[in-house]
Parts: structure tokens; sequence; C-alpha cells
């Protein structure tokens, strides 16, 4: 079972690198986000509690995020592997995501971090924001957001170079070349 963690702050590509993990090597892809969003639209009692912590730029309580990546999960007994993307986000989602993966007995492969500078992933979302118009792209609910990523989600940069789990990447450049980055470092697993 392959089992990847798709790194990195707001706006550094995990959503775009996933999509095409999934489909190079059959993974299925789990954004947190992407199914708070889609929790949104169908107006679920989920989806109300994690807009009022989405719209800020903050991060949904651990407890909502666990409960709701495990549910998801057991709908794919049988997946050969998953890619996670924006999950997870603090130490104590890292931890409880750890014990539960050991209870399946399915250890997380490799954690690859994309590395881009603050300037350039305020760029890249004010234009996504333009484009798509997600509401949380605006330039004061990122700056938060980054903010927020420095102080409860990098620290798992650690987390996962102590557990000799992390190999990062260079974020910049065009999308092929940061995809076949990725690549090579699967492949060399
Ligand atoms: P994303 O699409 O990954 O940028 O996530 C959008 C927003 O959803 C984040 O700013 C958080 O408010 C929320 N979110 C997504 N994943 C998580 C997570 N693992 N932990 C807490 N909040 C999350």
């Amino acid at each position: 079972m392959f089992n990847l963690i798709l790194f990195g702050p707001p706006g550094a590509g995990k959503g775009t690198h996933s999509i095409r993990l999934m489909d190079q090597y059959g993974l299925v892809h789990i954004s947190t986000g992407d199914i708070f969003r889609a929790e949104i639209t169908n107006k679920t009692e989920l989806g109300t509690k994690a807009k009022a912590f989405m719209d800020k730029g903050e991060l949904v309580p651990d407890e909502i995020v666990l409960g709701m990546l495990f549910s998801v999960m057991d709908r794919f007994n049988d997946a050969k592997g998953f890619v996670f993307d924006g999950f997870p986000r603090t130490i104590v989602q890292a931890e409880k995501f750890e014990e539960m993966l050991e209870v399946r007995k399915m250890p997380i492969t490799l954690v690859i971090s994309l590395d881009v500078d603050d300037e350039e992933l305020i760029r890249r979302l004010v234009k996504r924001g333009l484009e798509s118009g997600r509401t949380d792209d605006t330039e004061e609910i990122i700056r938060q957001r980054l903010n927020v990523y420095n102080k409860q989600t990098k620290p798992l940069l650690d987390f996962y170079t102590k557990k000799k789990l992390l190999h990062s990447i260079h974020g910049l450049g065009t999308i092929d070349d940061i995809f076949n980055n990725i690549c090579k470092k699967i492949d060399f697993i």
C-alpha cells in the first residue's frame, strides 16, 4: 500500500499535483479542503461548522477534521493507496492519524513537501481567487492562512523529518517539471 502526504502551504500546488498523482499511480485522492467545500455546497451541518473557520482563514478544529477523515477513508477499504492533500495540518492531527494508520496496518510511505516562498504564494492565491471566486482567496484571508500555516502546520516538517519520511521539492518552475521531480522521488522508494 502506498500512502503519500503532499505537504505545503496554501498555494504551493498540492491540489494540482495530487490529481496528477491520483491518475499516474492509481491512488485515492483525499483533500480535506475539497471535502469541506463540498459539504458547504450541500449545506450540511458539517459544512456549516467548517465554513465558520474557513471564512476566517483559520483551521477547522482537529476533532471535526479527524472524524470526517476517518469516515471518508472507511469508504475506500480496497484502495491501493492514498494521496493526502491538505491533511494533516497540526501535530495533533498527525499523531492521531499515525495511531489510526497503525491500527489499519497502513503506514505512511512518504511525505513530499512543496517549497514556495510567501510572496509567490500570495500572488498565486490572489490570481486563483479572481479566477475561481474562492472566498478565502482574498489577500487579507490569504495572509491569515499563511500565518496559520507558519504557526500550526509548519512544525510538521520537523515531525516528519524526525521520522525520516520527509522529502522537499522546489515548488517553482513549470508544473510538468515539478511533477516529474515528485515522480522521481516516488519511483525511487
Ligand atoms: P485547502 O483547500 O486545503 O486550502 O483548505 C481550505 C480550508 O479548509 C483551510 O484554510 C482550513 O480552514 C480548512 N481545512 C482543510 N483541511 C484542513 C485540516 N486538515 N485541518 C484543519 N482545517 C482544514
